[in-house]
Parts: structure tokens; C-alpha cells; sequence
């Protein structure tokens, strides 16, 4: 009695793939017999993590027995005092991958679209098309979102826009001026996400911060993540800030524990943590600058960043330049399914980290592997 599981799936989940992570370094080490990896593939933070938010972490695993605080009260207040909301408008997420995913169950279904650019990060497309709905794809614009595109995209059906600001895996960003005359153009009955998981290391005078045009325009939903400069991707924490009423959508679909207190309680713990914060920008700048001069030097391109990574542009194509990046015990990010078969994210690491994979690129162009 063979039964087609297959067919029992929704339709859009039948057209989904896995979502195809960076390689982990025990992989590659069982893969190849090698012994020392260097991983700049995930966008993790090169530092660890904060030594503040693993004490925190491991005190709190003294109540492993009870379930974690539904309302995360502690971590909201917290956060409401930092960035000048109010707790109300906060929802918090297992990572904010998973408050992405609750933006498209709250507002999308068949019969419904979403806006994003090409280019744009890879969840949009998986949270959009598993509930059903429709993904309205715009051409990028010098490896960008085209905001002017993206506005003429939207349809009557159209209910949520998502924007990655910086974007991943490009790394570029939009200003404040595009993205505020952005937003007016943008009916109000229009939910635009705003992803700031980068924000941190975006440094330059005209990033915009998405929260200070909630109060203008409430339809907008800053999503952002305790992964990348706050380094805990592991523990999986992240939030969205919205207005009240959004907020309380967000949180009728959200599975009650679905952040654990471990992880709130060192996202509680790096909050207070400034040297980290400051340190993981330090390093993140540093490293940009020598991985982009060192790509300069080689006659590589790049797509100039304000993450922290940066997509390599090849003359070939990228796939067997990322095999024999791992040979040499380099993991990087190859990015085929961004439609970008000439390109490599590589996240920035630590300064030997970099080093070494400049020097392996260096090998490959004197084999004629980049030719
Ligand atoms: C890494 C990333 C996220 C979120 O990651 P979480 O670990 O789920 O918080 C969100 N958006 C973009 C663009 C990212 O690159």
C-alpha cells in the first residue's frame, strides 16, 4: 500500500528545496582527513561568544526543568529601554528566521503575494511560497534592491514586501533618503519588513534605522537578531518591532516557548555587553578592509559590503573554486541558488582567518584555478 506523502504536501511546500547551509567544520574535517578549517561561511561571529552572555546562559540552565517565560518579559523590557519603544511591540522570535516566518503565516495565504527583490535572502522565498502565496521577484539593480521596481510590483494582492537592509548575500544597503521615499510610496495596507540583522555593523552616516520611521508608518516591521554582532547564533534569538496591534498578531501564531531561557537569558547578558558589541564591529572592519584589499590585489571584484561578509566576484565559475577552497581548508558560501554562479559570500573572520584564505586564493590563481 504505497501512499504519494509527496502529493498529501501543500502545494507550495511540494516546490520547496532544504534550505542548503554553510558546510560545518567537522564535516569537512571528517570529509577530507584535514585537520585545521577555518569557516567563513555563516556570517557567525569570528570572536565566540560573549563570555557575559555564556555565563549567563549556563546559570540559567539551573531551570532547564520549567518552561521558558511565553512572554518574555525580562528581554522585552530590556530591549524597549534601548531602542525607545514599548514592550508591546515586540515579538520575539527563535531567531528572527522564525519571525519572518511568522509574517508570512500571520498575513500571507494563496490567493496572496509578497514583493522582494532578486538577489534579496533566501528565506522570503521558502516562508513565502510554504503557505502558498505568490512571490512577486523584482530585478535587482547593481546587485540591489530597485525600490523604484519593487514599488510598481505591488498588486492589489500583494501584502507584505520584504527588504534586507544590509542585504545578504550582496551585502550592499539602501540610504535613508531611498528607503524614506520608499516607504510613502508604499500603500498602508502594505506590511514592509524591514531585516536589519546586520545593522550592527553598517557603520556609514546614511544607514537608515528602520525604527525611527515606525511612528510615521506603521505598516513597517523591523526584524533583527541576537546571531551576528551580538554572536549567538547558536542559541537562536531574535525579535520584530512593530506597532502594538501587529505585534499581537504576530504573537496569537507564535508557539508559546519558542525562544528558550537559556538563550534569553544571554541575550539578556550581551545587551550589557558593550566591549563585545564594540569589539565584533572592530574586528568586522578590519578584516572587510583587509579581505577587500587583498581580493584587490589578486584582480579579484567584489560587491562593495556594509555586513559582514562579502560576495567575491570570479572571472569562472565560482562552484570549482569553492571545491578547492575546502581542500585547502577553507569553507566559504557559494551562492548558486541566489542565481549567482560567479560569486563567493565570504563572512569576514578573524585577521588569521582572513589571511588564510587570501593565501589559498593566491594558490589557486597561481594554478590558474581563477582563470
Ligand atoms: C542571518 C540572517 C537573518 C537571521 O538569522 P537568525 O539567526 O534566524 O536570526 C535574517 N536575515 C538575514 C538577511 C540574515 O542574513
Amino acid at each position: 500500500m504505497a501512499c504519494d506523502v509527496f502529493a498529501l504536501a501543500n502545494v507550495g511546500v511540494q516546490g520547496l528545496h532544504p534550505y542548503q547551509p554553510g558546510k560545518p567544520i567537522e564535516e569537512l574535517q571528517r570529509e577530507l582527513g584535514l585537520t585545521s578549517v577555518v569557516k567563513l561561511a555563516s556570517n557567525e561571529n569570528p570572536l565566540g561568544p560573549s563570555p557575559l552572555a555564556m555565563a549567563a546562559a549556563q546559570a540559567a540552565l539551573k531551570q532547564s526543568h520549567l518552561y521558558p517565560d511565553a512572554s518574555g518579559f525580562d528581554l522585552k523590557k530590556k530591549l524597549a529601554l534601548k531602542l525607545g519603544v514599548s514592550e508591546n511591540q515586540f515579538t520575539l522570535g527563535n531567531g528572527s528566521n522564525d519571525v519572518l516566518d511568522l509574517i508570512a503565516r500571520t498575513f500571507l495565504s494563496a490567493g496572496s503575494s509578497a514583493v522582494f527583490s532578486q538577489y534579496a535572502f533566501i528565506v522570503y522565498p521558502i516562508a513565502v511560497q510554504a503557505v502558498g502565496a505568490r512571490a512577486i521577484v523584482t530585478p535587482a539593480k547593481n546587485w540591489g534592491h530597485d525600490l523604484d521596481a519593487m514599488a510598481a510590483a505591488i498588486e492589489p494582492d500583494t501584502k507584505v514586501v520584504f527588504i534586507a537592509n544590509p542585504n545578504n548575500p550582496t551585502g550592499n544597503y539602501l540610504d535613508r533618503a531611498s528607503l524614506s521615499a520608499f516607504l510613502a510610496k508604499v500603500p498602508e495596507h502594505v506590511i514592509v519588513v524591514l531585516d536589519e540583522a546586520y545593522i550592527e555593523f553598517a557603520g556609514v552616516e546614511d544607514f537608515p534605522d528602520g525604527l525611527t520611521f515606525l511612528s510615521k508608518y506603521p505598516n513597517i516591521i523591523v526584524t533583527r537578531t541576537f546571531s551576528k554582532a551580538y554572536g549567538l547564533a547558536g542559541l537562536r534569538i531574535g525579535y520584530g518591532v512593530s506597532s502594538p496591534q501587529i505585534a499581537d498578531l504576530l504573537n496569537r501564531v507564535r508557539a508559546p516557548f519558542n525562544v528558550s531561557i537559556p538563550a534569553m537569558s544571554a541575550a539578556l547578558a550581551v545587551l550589557d555587553d558593550d566591549d563585545y558589541l564594540i569589539r565584533s564591529q572592530q574586528v568586522n572592519s578590519a578584516g572587510m578592509q583587509q579581505l577587500c584589499a587583498g581580493f584587490e590585489a589578486l584582480g579579484l571584484s567584489y560587491i562593495p559590503s556594509v555586513g559582514n561578509f562579502v560576495a567575491l566576484e570570479l572571472p569562472c565559475d565560482a562552484m570549482p573554486v569553492y571545491q578547492a577552497l575546502l581542500k585547502e581548508g577553507v569553507i566559504v558560501r557559494p551562492v548558486g541558488v541566489y542565481q549567482m554562479p560567479k560569486h563567493l559570500r565570504i563572512s569576514i573572520g578573524l585577521e588569521h582567518e582572513n589571511t588564510r584564505c587570501l593565501n589559498a586564493l593566491q594558490k589557486l590563481k597561481s594554478e590558474g584555478v581563477l582563470d
